[in-house]
């Protein structure tokens, strides 16, 4: 367990700035010592010719040790849902077994090569099938196209397939429908596609408005996108009266499945009347994430979508081999090779290992983690939404900006502070100061009354200490930093200095 009581738990390690690895060792360390070769050999400039480089490159030169010692400093400097509690809302940030990470790794899948030819990785194919067929299943759409990296990959792919059938029928459209509550990738993919999007407002119960969607659908409406439950944790009831509404004008209903988690083995967006949704892998189907990839964004559309999709699509012929064929009207290829292969081998280890059963669990204690926090934490902070959520929920530190001079931004800084990576915050945009916190399934009910402790415990402090929590972290190897900058002029890459 971990000391709390100065804020500061004693398993976070006093982690300073340090020395990058060129700073290190000296000219003469080594790690290395090769043999002096057995064959004759008048050195490289007579192998390489003009080729040979006439400025030495600028190495590091440490020892195995210091290099140990320096790598294992950053892994701790990291903040990674294997070293604490990860509730950052929306993007399901889950344990993810282990067995998963060695299936992956069996020489069968990852000795493979792209380039082999087909009748030698039938079992890639078989498994591809296999997790085409589960997330069909899973999705209620049947048809499934594994090659989309990420979610916005997906979401432009499915986009493209709206595109490609609204063109079939003589008119591509011009505008997409997204509701107030979306994420930035749904606007960015319809811009990507080509289309223009319109916002449509969410009603003070946090759902789509009615009757402004309604107001908003014409027959230049090419599709709507919906996250459902949406990004304030909240399941749309209105969502078949929607669906309907949206193909009475001849468009396509899109769900964002980024938050499937919610709703597996419960409910299928098929049978809520959408046409097309992606489903984030790397979230709800368990791939570690958070570090910049690989994901994986697989679409699932509906029967008479198929044709559209983007190819080649691995299936099972009748003589019970496994091919790759490209649907008949494919928007092409999205991705190269197979998409992220990897991911898909975790993602399949995880369906077969849980089972319809164990998948509609899942869902089940993400909702009542969520719906347990957010019982815990409403009367410390405001909650707009105060109703039953699904996995995720969004408070407001608004009372504590106002009373206090406490930003959410500081709330978050401080719970660093504590051992927690903060929720998202500031997002959605349409609640002020906004937490969005997702416990997921897997943490134990001890360390969800930990964490509700520790808000409860910076919330106190914003009002007897503010500038406490206004100059958090303290424990982390960096403090604030001007994220402003680091957005708009980032610098990632160490430079040598040369001096020969
Ligand atoms: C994560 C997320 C996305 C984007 O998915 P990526 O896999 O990060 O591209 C889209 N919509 C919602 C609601 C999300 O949470």
């Amino acid at each position: 367990m971990t000391s709390r009581a100065n804020g500061v738990p004693s398993s976070v390690p006093s982690t300073g700035p340090r020395a990058s690895i060129f700073d290190l060792g000296s000219p003469e360390s080594r790690c290395v010592l090769a043999p002096d070769p057995d064959v004759p050999f008048d050195g490289l400039e007579s192998l390489l010719g003009s080729a040979a480089r006439i400025i030495p490159p600028t190495l590091p030169h440490v020892t195995e040790l210091e290099i140990m010692r320096h790598y294992a400093h950053l892994a701790e400097m990291n903040f990674g849902v294997d070293s604490g509690f990860y509730p950052l809302g929306s993007c399901t940030m889950k344990y993810n077994p282990r067995i998963n990470e060695d299936a992956c790794r069996l020489e069968g899948f990852a000795g493979l090569h792209p380039y082999q030819p087909v009748h030698s990785v039938q079992g890639a194919l078989a498994l591809m099938v296999g997790l085409q067929e589960a997330l069909g299943e899973i999705s209620g759409l049947p048809a499934v196209s594994l090659q989309p990296a990420a979610g916005a990959h997906g979401e432009l792919s499915a986009l493209m397939c709206f595109r490609a059938a609204h063109t079939a029928s003589g008119n591509p459209r011009s505008k997409v429908l997204i509701p107030d509550t979306a994420h930035g990738t749904n606007p960015a993919s319809v811009a990507m596609c080509g289309y223009q999007t319109v916002t449509i407002p969410s009603n003070a119960d946090g759902h789509v408005d009615l009757e402004a969607l309604k107001a908003a659908l014409d027959t230049d409406v090419a599709a709507f996108m919906l996250t459902n439950p949406n990004t304030l944790g909240l399941f749309d009831p209105q969502i078949l009266e929607i669906t309907a509404a949206v193909h009475e004008v001849g468009a396509f209903a899109y769900c964002d499945g980024a938050n499937l988690n919610a709703i597996l083995g419960i409910t299928r967006p098929g049978d809520m009347g959408f046409d097309a949704l992606h489903i984030n892998l790397h979230k709800t189907f368990s791939t570690p994430h958070g570090g910049g990839g690989p994901g994986s964004g697989p679409i699932c559309v509906t029967e008479p979508l198929a044709q559209f999709l983007p190819g080649p699509l691995p299936s099972r012929t009748e003589e019970g081999w496994y091919t790759l064929t490209t649907p008949q009207a494919s928007i092409g290829r999205v991705r190269s090779f197979y998409g992220n292969f990897g991911v898909l081998v975790r993602a399949y280890a995880y369906v077969r290992a849980l089972g319809s059963e164990g998948l509609k669990e899942v869902a089940e204690q993400a909702v009542l983690s969520a719906n347990y926090l957010r019982v815990r934490l409403r009367d410390t902070f405001d909650l707009p939404y105060d109703t039953m959520c699904m996995h995720e929920f969004v408070l407001s530190g608004a009372r504590q900006k106002s009373d206090y001079g406490v930003r959410t931004l500081d709330i978050a800084k401080r719970l660093l502070d504590y051992g927690y990576h903060p929720p998202t915050i500031y997002f959605p945009l349409l609640v002020e100061e906004a937490l969005m916190i997702e416990p997921t399934e897997t943490e134990s009910l001890a360390e969800l009354d930990a964490f509700a402790d520790a808000l409860i415990a910076i919330a106190q402090e914003a009002a007897e200490t503010p500038d406490l929590v206004r100059s958090a972290p303290f424990s982390t190897p960096v403090r604030r930093i001007d994220e402003a900058a680091a957005a708009r002029n980032p610098d990632l890459r160490w430079k040598p200095s040369i001096t020969e």
